[in-house]
C-alpha cells in the first residue's frame, strides 16, 4: 500500500482530474439507472483473483457506471430533496478521506472533531436553543431521528414507573417516513395526527385527550416537523412546544430538510418555538450544501444523550495525555466508528462565511416564489397550495396520474430534467400532482420556464 510507484501517481492525478472536472462542469447530464444485468453485461467481472487494474476499472466507471447514476446536484433536478454541495466541501471531503481520521473519540480525532464542533456551534446558534445545547454529526436524518428517539425513551424510562412500558410517540401524517421506521427500530408505538397540513398545539391537545389512560401513560415524546419533505410545511412549533411543556413530553423537531432555512431571515419566524425543543434533526447534506452523508442531531441537554448512547469507553481513561480528553461524538448518537463527516461543512463555512449560506438558502426560497408566480400566470398549470420554504406543489390542469409519470419519464430520458410527481390530499382523496423542491442556487428562472413549457 505504501510503495509509491508511477502507476499510483498517475492514478492519483486521474482521480483528481475527474473530481475537478465533475465539480466544475457546467454541462452535466442527468444520468439514468440501468438494470443490474445490463450493467453486468457492459462491465463484466471486475472482482477477480488478480484484479482488473485501476486504470481499467476507472475507465468502466467513467464510461458506464457513473452514467447509471442520477447525480442529484443538477440544476434541473428538482425531485425529492436535491443537493448542491459546495466545491469547497467536496474537495475537503477528499481531504477527509485522505486523512484517515477515526471520528468517534477526541483522543483520535481531536483536530477533526474540533472543526466539526466549530461548524456545529453555528448550526446550534441558528436554533436559539439555550446555552449548553449541542449536537453531533450523523450519517443523516434517519440516524439523527433514531438517536433522538432513543435518548428520549431512555430518559423517560429512568422513571421507575415506566421501566417496563413500551413507549408511544405522536407525530403527524406529514412527518417523514423515517420517523415511523425508526419508531419500529426503537420498538416504540406511534400515533399519527391525521393531517398533512400544519400540526398545531390544538391538534395535539385533541389527540392527547383522545388517548386511553393506558396510552397516555406510555406517551413520552412528540415529533413535530420543521419543513415537511413533501410540501415544506412547518408545524406550529410554538404551540406544540407549549403542549409538551405542560404535558411533560419530550419535544423533538425533525428539520432534516427545512433546518437550513433557519439561516434565512425571510422565513426564520416560521420556526418560532424551535428553541423549546429537547432535540432537533438537521441534515447539512440537504440544505447546508454538504456532500453525502451528513446529518446532525442537536440536544438541549447533551448529557441525556450521553446517558443513552455512551458505549462504556472506560478503556479511554488510560490516556494520560491531557489533550486526549474532550468531546466524544460516539457518546451522543448510535454509531461508534465514524467519519468526521462535519469536516467538509466546516471547511466550506470557513471558506465562504455564513452570509453566503444565508444567501444561498434565500435563493432556494426565492426560486419557489418565482415558480409560484410563473405557475399562477400560466393557463395550463395551477398551484395546489402556496409555495412553502422551497417546495412548490402544482397541477397540470386536465392531467391524469399517468400523464405525470409519462412527462417525468420523457424529460428524464432526454437528460433534460428530473421532476417526479407526488400525492397531495384533496378532500378525502389523494391527487397526483407535480412538485418542485429547490436547493441548488444555480437553478435559473429559465430552467423553471423551460420545465413548465414542457408541460403545455
Ligand atoms: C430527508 C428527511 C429525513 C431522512 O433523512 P436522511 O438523511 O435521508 O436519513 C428525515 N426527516 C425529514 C423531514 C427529511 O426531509
Amino acid at each position: 500500500m505504501h510503495k509509491i510507484d508511477m502507476e499510483l501517481v498517475e492514478m492519483t492525478l486521474d482521480v483528481m482530474k475527474y473530481a475537478i472536472d465533475r465539480i466544475s462542469s457546467t454541462k452535466l447530464k442527468i444520468g439514468k439507472p440501468k438494470k443490474a444485468e445490463e450493467l453486468k453485461a457492459l462491465v463484466g467481472d471486475t472482482i477477480t483473483d488478480k484484479g482488473v487494474g485501476g486504470e481499467y476499472a476507472f475507465s468502466l466507471w467513467k464510461k458506464y457506471l457513473m452514467k447509471a447514476n442520477v447525480p442529484i446536484d443538477h440544476p434541473r433536478h428538482l425531485a425529492f430533496v436535491p443537493a448542491s454541495p459546495t466545491r469547497a466541501a467536496i474537495m475537503f471531503d477528499l481531504v477527509t478521506s485522505a486523512s484517515s481520521i477515526h471520528g468517534a473519540y477526541w483522543m483520535e480525532g481531536a483536530g477533526g472533531i474540533f472543526c466539526e464542533n466549530e461548524a456545529m456551534k453555528w448550526i446550534v446558534s441558528l436554533t436559539g436553543l439555550p446555552d449548553g445545547a449541542f449536537g453531533v454529526f450523523t450519517s443523516g436524518g434517519t440516524a439523527a431521528n433514531l438517536s433522538a428517539i432513543v435518548t428520549a425513551r431512555e430518559y423517560w424510562r429512568q422513571n421507575d414507573a415506566f421501566k417496563r412500558e413500551k413507549g408511544l410517540i405522536i407525530t403527524s401524517n406529514g412527518a417523514h417516513s423515517s420517523i415511523k421506521a425508526m419508531a419500529k427500530v426503537a420498538d416504540v408505538d406511534i400515533i399519527l395526527v391525521n393531517s398533512e397540513e400544519r400540526l398545531t398545539g390544538e391538534d395535539l391537545e385533541e389527540t392527547i385527550a383522545s388517548l386511553t389512560e393506558e396510552q397516555r401513560k406510555r406517551l413520552f415524546a412528540i415529533v413535530a416537523t420543521g419543513g415537511t419533505t413533501n410540501a415544506g410545511i412547518i408545524d406550529d412549533l410554538e404551540g406544540v412546544g407549549k403542549v409538551c411543556e405542560t404535558e411533560k413530553l419530550w419535544f423533538h423537531v425533525d428539520a432534516a430538510y427545512g433546518g437550513g432555512a433557519l439561516a434565512a431571515d425571510s422565513v426564520r419566524h416560521l420556526f418560532n418555538g424551535i428553541e423549546k425543543a429537547d432535540s432537533i434533526t438537521i441534515d447539512p447534506h440537504k440544505w447546508m450544501f454538504s456532500p453525502y452523508d451528513c446529518g446532525a442531531v442537536i440536544y438541549k441537554e447533551p448529557e441525556l444523550a450521553k446517558q443513552a448512547h455512551s458505549q462504556e469507553g472506560s478503556y479511554l481513561d488510560i490516556f494520560k495525555d491531557e489533550g486526549a480528553h474532550g468531546f466524544n461524538p460516539t457518546d451522543y448518537q448510535i454509531q461508534l466508528t465514524r467519519r468526521v463527516r462535519g469536516l467538509p461543512l466546516w471547511f466550506s463555512l470557513a471558506t465562504h462565511g455564513t452570509d453566503r449560506y444565508k444567501e444561498a438558502v434565500e435563493r432556494g426560497i426565492e426560486l419557489a416564489l418565482i415558480a409560484g408566480k410563473m405557475i399562477t400566470k400560466s393557463p395550463h398549470v395551477e398551484l395546489v397550495r402556496d409555495p412553502s420554504l422551497s417546495c412548490v406543489l402544482y397541477r397540470r390542469i386536465g392531467w391524469k396520474p399517468e400523464d405525470y409519470t409519462h412527462w417525468t419519464y420523457e424529460n428524464h430520458k432526454k437528460g433534460f430534467a428530473l421532476i417526479t410527481p407526488t400525492k397531495w390530499k384533496n378532500g378525502d382523496n389523494y391527487e397526483t400532482v407535480s412538485r418542485f423542491c429547490f436547493i441548488n442556487p444555480d437553478t435559473t428562472e429559465k430552467d423553471i420556464e423551460d420545465i413548465l413549457d414542457s408541460m403545455v
